[in-house]
């Protein structure tokens, strides 16, 4: 299933994982995902900065 282009203002990390469960599939079942982990931390690395 092909990934709907990331819209403008989103984050292309966060789009991506959200979609692209194969990224998550290598992760052991229940282990948290260091990439969502951290953009849930530093709310996207301060993408969503204003
Ligand atoms: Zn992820
Ligand atoms: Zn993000």
């Amino acid at each position: 299933m092909p990934i709907p282009p990331c819209p403008p203002g989103q984050c292309p990390q966060c789009w991506t994982h959200a979609y692209d469960k194969s990224i998550h599939r290598r992760l052991a079942p229940r282990e948290d995902c260091p990439q969502c982990v951290n953009h849930m931390v530093t709310k996207c690395g301060g993408f969503y900065r204003k």
